[in-house]
């Protein structure tokens, strides 16, 4: 699993599709750049979002918000106070950690080793201690678990201290300490301060709710495993606002739906699962993850959160602007259900965790030997929808007219679709090139093609080829690629 991890980060590279930023200066740790083949990906992740979330409900709408905002409104959200984890220091490496990741790698140490109760009793602890911000009792189970710093092998620790994750500057050149404004740690808040202009400006009924992507910035202690966690990422967040009491039933319908979103990828349902909280953030009153099976574990890629009036409510207070809804339709009364503030249920997925999955479920890599042939492929089986180039249109040799017939096919087809033009090299390896980028359909202009208007269209997967009109190209690949 450790191997196919590597394979993909280095996969990821070689192709353009992720690179370290900064690189040539070696590199600033935890940010990345997406290449000409992940920008595309990454692009299709966030259609296919979009539509799902904005174009196909009726009554959700998408907004663009800044990343600065006003830095009160931090403090209402209550990232100023409450915004960190809980980090430690090793007096020899100097190397910082998070306690409660040293923790978490504690248990899973003894749940490997078979010491269940042990792990129990440690995640218990844990848990209560994070609970109620016990950072001194923190430090006592690493001791108590004999704890080593992963790098020096030293049980040298500082206390534990609480660091916040927002990454503040100045706004204004004569900034003084009134001018500091936070680069936004989540996109929901955007959402939040501009519940009354979109409800009033868009005329919104309840149920309805509000989208969003966009940037946001983690100060992350550590970063690790690549695209997993870093400190400047995207995020794809929708805020659905309902009448208090029947945020239960929507956060079903969104808990559900969301899985089902995932799940039409095609990706094996084994992979995924739900897990729920018990441990719930103050302003929730339920929340789940959906977890997908990485090569380093199952982990979070999307959460969705019950978080009552909570947010609404701190900005009416903090503002001093009424953050209500007039209800009109009757209640069982009869009577209008009247002026409330609505309850939310977010759904919150991260682009680029959602991309990382992406690259691992579609890499694999194929041996093809035949008898004493050797020979193997890497391919990234994208949904054709999702596949940053649609497909190849490669000439069968330089000669001949090919090239030029080829060219005509590629200039109409690009009108529609993100395409490639290759001519170099033989065909097979003009066809593993594409594999290996994951694009669904090769289209090989022969001699055949100059007589009666036909090419071979080569399908990724199951590498098998067949003979179709040039004028059935824009429907064929149409249907192949749309969802
Ligand atoms: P984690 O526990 O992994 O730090 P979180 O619970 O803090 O995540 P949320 O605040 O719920 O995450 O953010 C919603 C989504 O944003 C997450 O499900 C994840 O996909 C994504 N996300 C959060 N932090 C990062 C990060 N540092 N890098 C990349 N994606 C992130």
């Amino acid at each position: 699993n450790d191997e196919l991890f590597k394979n993909v980060i280095s996969h990821s590279k070689e192709y353009g599709f992720v690179f370290p930023s900064s690189e040539i200066y070696d590199g600033l740790s935890a940010v990345y750049d997406y290449g000409q083949l992940g920008a595309e990906l990454k692009n299709n992740i966030k259609t296919y979002w979009w539509k799902a979330m904005v174009q196909m409900h009726e009554n959700i709408v998408g907004i663009d918000s800044a990343i600065f905002m006003h830095p009160k409104i931090w403090k209402a959200s209550g990232h100023v106070d409450g915004f960190s984890d809980p980090m430690i220091d090793n007096k020899d490496s100097k190397k910082r950690y998070r306690a409660d990741q040293l923790l978490e790698d504690k248990i899973a140490k003894y749940e490997k080793d078979g010491k269940i109760q042990k792990a129990e009793d440690l995640q218990l602890k844990m848990d209560e201690y994070l609970k109620v911000e016990n950072l001194a009792g923190l430090k006592e189970l690493i001791i108590e678990h004999e704890i080593a710093c992963p790098v020096s092998g030293t049980r040298n620790w500082t206390d534990v201290r609480q660091f916040n994750l927002m990454f503040s500057t100045q706004m204004g050149a004569m900034a003084d300490e009134a001018d500091v404004v936070y680069l936004r740690p989540e996109t929901a808040q955007g959402i939040f301060v501009n519940f009354l202009n979109v409800q009033k400006s868009g005329r919104m009924k309840i149920p309805f709710g509000i989208a969003q992507i966009g940037k946001a910035f983690r100060n992350e202690v550590i970063a690790r495993q690549f695209i997993m966690r870093m400190r400047e990422f995207e995020q794809m967040e929708m805020q659905f606002f309902v009448r208090p009491g029947t945020e239960m039933e929507w956060y079903n319908y969104w808990k559900e739906a969301r899985l089902k979103w995932h799940k039409a990828l095609g990706t094996d349902p084994e992979k995924y699962r739900y897990h729920d909280h018990t441990k719930l953030a103050h302003y929730a009153n339920a929340a789940v993850d959906i977890e997908f099976e990485f090569p380093f574990g199952f982990k979070e890629v999307e959460g969705i959160h019950s978080r009552t009036d909570f947010d609404l409510s701190q900005h009416q207070e903090y503002s001093r602007k009424k953050m209500q809804y007039f209800d009109n339709d009757l209640n069982e009364e009869g009577k209008p259900y009247g002026n409330y503030i609505p309850y939310v249920i977010e759904t919150s997925i991260g682009l680029d965790r959602m991309f990382l999955l992406t690259m691992i479920n579609a890499y694999e890599e194929q041996d093809l030997s035949e008898g004493d042939k050797q020979d193997s492929r890497s391919v990234l089986k994208f949904h054709p929808a999702l596949a940053p180039i649609k497909a190849a249109v490669l000439p069968l040799t330089k000669k001949d007219g090919l090239p030029e017939k080829a060219r005509e096919i590629m200039d109409r087809l690009k009108l529609d679709f993100n395409m490639q033009y290759d001519e170099k090299d033989s065909i097979g390896k003009r066809y593993r090139r594409q594999d290996a980028i994951g694009t669904p359909f090769c289209i090989t202009v022969d001699h055949q093609s100059l007589e009666d208007n036909t090419v071979t269209i080569r399908h990724r997967d199951s590498m098998e080829q067949e003979r179709v009109a040039i004028d059935q190209l824009e429907k064929i690949i149409g249907d192949l690629v749309s969802w």
